[in-house]
């Protein structure tokens, strides 16, 4: 597991002022990783990493000849336009152009004068997908979430049997994943009306988002060799916010036998910014399972696990209708969750999904699932919040949602806060729904 290191102390202060304000995301001890370019250039997408409200660009990094040995490789690894590459490389790398980073960016670094000049400021900024996500799998980790959506999907049983003994996941599309911003036609397929005994071809009337974290894997396996639990986290780069939209309508017509499948794969919005485990470190909590649940099979256990394989990210929802924009009113907050609350960690899901010799790549995304806390007010997800439809909850702007509307945005934002640490914020994943495409 990662340890606390020089570059967590909360202590150290940037040369670069936007780094050391209060609520400030991107602090010296947090530098994530995105891919970015000018925006409304034609330049090439390449690794960048946030300082307060700019981005210190890997390209223009590991041409300075500021950086020496594995730190170096490591930016010529980010310089690319996706960051499969520097992924590929693993901790011992990561940590190396963090601990550089870190000492360059600090108060009174001689490297300012090589660095200021060079930095892009976040506001001019366009992003990209970060990796090219070869496979992207989704789990469903909160048991809450699983619970409530169970009971209205299956009344009279809401939570399968195999729920408490794996994570439970499924293969979903990497194609139709898009960077924050995205936006997207409402989706049509086959619906069942309710009563009806035939299914009709429409667009989606339940359209959702889904609040979780999207994990990005580093080195991979190869075929036939699993990844143990206590090695799994050596195999994650980072986390991210990731809104799997999904339309329950189509869902609930389609989902049986084989799970997911036309419900999920229209869209899916992943955040520029991947925060590393390294600066989540400060954030660790110890991973719990009730003692009158089963408790997990021994390839799903252990004492590094027990002692601090949570993380305590807060979460939060925000949106924003059509109406709320036009009558100057900001985004409207739907709810608040945790990562800690999560029955399943971020190494249970990659030790279950490698233990068949699954080969995970560099690049490969992982959802979390919805991240709905032990209370309604803290659901990661619509169906939840309004129970089903039956509930409409009300807008600043006077008007109601029980699903999303055209128009509407939706915003996930996250943050790691608590005394003798520094703020590690994630920035937000935004998107808007569009209204669907004529049906012929
Ligand atoms: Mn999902």
């Amino acid at each position: 597991m990662t340890l606390l290191n020089d570059t967590h102390n909360p202590a150290l202060k940037s040369w670069l002022a936007s780094a050391n304000s209060a609520g400030c995301d991107f602090p010296i001890q947090n530098l994530p990783f995105a891919v970015f370019r000018r925006k409304g250039s034609s330049e090439a997408f390449r690794g960048g990493v946030a300082i307060g409200d700019q981005i210190v660009d890997l390209a223009a990094l590991a041409k300075s000849g500021l950086l020496t040995g594995e730190a170096a490789a490591a930016a010529q690894a980010g310089a690319q336009d996706k960051l499969n590459a520097l992924m590929a490389l693993g901790t011992p790398a990561w940590s190396a152009l963090r601990l550089a980073l870190s000492r360059a960016l600090r108060e009174e670094s001689a490297a300012q004068a090589a660095l200021q000049d060079g930095l892009v400021p976040q506001a001019e900024a366009e992003f990209d997908v970060p990796a090219r996500i070869g496979d992207y799998t989704d789990f469903y980790t909160s048991v809450h979430h699983a619970t409530n959506v169970g009971k209205l999907f299956r009344p009279d049983n809401p939570l399968l049997p195999n729920y408490k003994w794996l994570p439970i996941g499924y293969h979903g599309r990497a194609s139709s994943i898009g960077i924050s911003g995205q936006s997207f036609a409402r989706p049509v397929s086959q619906i069942m009306p309710p009563g009806a005994t035939e299914p009709v071809l429409a667009p989606s009337r339940r359209m959702d988002y889904e609040l979780e974290l999207g994990v990005f894997i580093g080195p991979g396996n190869a075929l036939g060799e699993p990844i143990a639990l206590d090695q799994a986290e050596q195999h994650v780069f980072g986390l991210c916010l990731f809104n799997d939209w999904s339309a329950r309508d189509i869902q609930g017509w389609e989902y049986q036998p084989l799970g997911p499948f036309l419900s999920k794969n229209f869209a899916s919005t992943v955040s520029p910014w991947v925060v590393t485990l390294e600066a989540l470190a400060p954030y660790r909590q110890p991973w719990t399972r009730p003692q009158a649940d089963p408790q997990p099979l021994p390839y799903l256990d252990s004492a590094a696990l027990r002692s601090e394989g949570a993380i305590d990210i807060e979460l939060e929802v925000f949106i924003q209708s059509a109406a709320m924009r036009a009558q100057g009113l900001g985004e409207h907050r739907l709810s608040r969750s945790n990562f800690k609350h999560a029955y399943w960690s971020v190494s249970q899901m990659v030790a279950h999904h490698t233990v068949n010799g699954c080969n995970l790549m560099p690049g490969d995304l992982l959802g979390s699932g919805t991240q709905s806390g032990p209370t309604l007010e803290e659901a990661g997800a619509l169906i939840e919040l309004s129970v089903g439809g039956s509930r409409a909850l009300t807008l600043p702007s006077g008007e109601t949602r029980t699903f999303l509307e055209d128009g509407d945005t939706v915003v996930f934002r996250a943050a790691c806060e608590q005394p003798g640490a520094a703020r590690i914020g994630f920035g937000e994943v935004r998107g808007t729904l569009l209204p669907a495409r004529a049906l012929n």
